[in-house]
């Protein structure tokens, strides 16, 4: 047996005390199993999501909210194979504080859709997961009974990255889930930071969801998020809250005259609804219908779509070529320094900024 003193002993301790100690051997280790690693077949996926498997349709989501580079290459080759296959659907933005009642709301409207025969998807985005490690939308079971619809699809927000990657792959994901044939897809936000006009930046309709406050509805709301909004829901019209709701849709409709439309030609209203009762709702989705009707009569549906692509293109040029500039070898060495120089007022500004670009030009 293998033997060694231990340590310490207490001084006197006599043989009463371990004076030894028996070394075990190493336990075994447990076998090296290679983990498996997933391949992605780019045509079965794309098959898959035109079939409208939901297994599939995950599974390619997942591939697109991948970090990694090789992922990112085959993503990119599913979407530009899927994209002749897309822009059919609906695409509505639903945001309002915590509380107010979107995935309640999101519950009863999906369900009412499919009732109308539609198949509909929920995305949304969630800053709180990116700011804080928290979420604000993710935290809890939602949306039950939608979840076990086999005509309703729903994804959680990407959580990592700032909220330009987030908002990256929920634009790609409304890509597949139209491929997949989703005719509404729901994308849900909450007021934090810029998500609301990113989420407006990538749907055809906005809805504001609020409840009645205690006296003055217009205090806590942004008139700035009012512009955004093609409809103002006051939710939670129903039991002894009924008349307060409909008070509180009537100041809002008259704040609205006020206000700058947030589609042209569309005049936005506000209308009461219970996600709870599930009552509103026909008028909800009249009124969207409408909407739907008029911007495509006007061409603005359509226009819409390709400033918001053209937008997004140009962002994403931004972004990438900010990227590829601040790891540029080169770059990197110099700036520091630069930097100190500036500040100091030993270097103007103008000059700094055409000195490192001048770099660019000789790599
Ligand atoms: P979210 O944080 O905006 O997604 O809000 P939730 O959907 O989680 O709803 C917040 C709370 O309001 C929950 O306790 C809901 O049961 C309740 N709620 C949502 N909609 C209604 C409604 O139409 N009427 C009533 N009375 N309560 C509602």
């Amino acid at each position: 047996m293998n033997k060694r003193k231990p340590e310490w002993t207490p001084d006197g301790g006599g043989e009463g005390f371990a004076t030894s100690i028996v070394v075990s051997k190493e336990p075994p280790k447990a076998p090296h199993r290679k983990r498996k690693r997933r391949t992605w077949d780019v045509d079965a996926l794309m098959e898959g999501v035109l079939k409208g498997d939901r297994t599939l349709l995950s599974r390619a989501i997942t591939l697109i909210e991948s970090n990694s580079e090789k992922h990112f290459k085959i993503a990119q080759e599913l979407l530009r194979r899927l994209l002749p296959h897309s822009g059919k659907s609906l695409r509505i933005g639903i945001t309002g504080v915590p509380g107010v009642g979107k995935s309640s709301f999101i519950e009863s409207f999906g369900m009412y859709l499919i009732g109308q025969g539609k198949k509909v998807a929920v995305l949304a985005i969630d800053p709180s997961s990116t700011l804080s490690r928290g979420s604000i939308l993710g935290d809890k079971t939602r949306m039950e009974e939608l979840s076990k619809e086999p005509m309703s699809f729903i994804r959680p927000s990407p959580s990592s990255g700032i909220l330009g990657g987030v908002a990256r792959k929920t634009r790609e994901s409304i890509v597949l889930c139209e491929a997949a044939g989703y005719d509404v897809i729901l994308i849900e936000t909450v007021g934090v930071g810029q998500s609301e006009t990113t989420v407006r930046s990538m749907v055809d309709f906005f809805l504001l969801m609020q409840i009645a406050g205690a006296g003055d509805e217009l205090q806590g709301i942004k008139k700035g998020i009012m512009e955004l909004a093609d409809l103002i829901v006051v939710n939670k019209a129903d039991g002894d809250n009924i008349l307060r709701a409909e008070a509180a849709a009537r100041e809002y409709n008259n704040a609205l005259h006020y206000l700058r439309n947030a589609t042209k030609g569309w005049d936005t209203t506000a209308h009461t609804c219970s996600a709870k009762m599930r009552t509103g709702l026909d008028l909800i989705w009249e009124r969207i219908g409408e909407f739907r009707k008029n911007t495509g009569e006007s061409g603005f549906f359509e226009q819409r779509r390709k400033e918001q692509t053209a937008d997004w293109f140009e962002e994403l040029l931004g972004e990438a070529v900010l990227d590829k500039f601040f790891n540029n070898e080169v770059i990197k060495a110099d700036l520091p320094q630069l930097r100190k120089q500036v500040a100091k007022g030993e270097t103007p500004v103008a000059y700094a900024v055409s000195h490192l670009l001048s770099k660019l030009d000789d790599n």
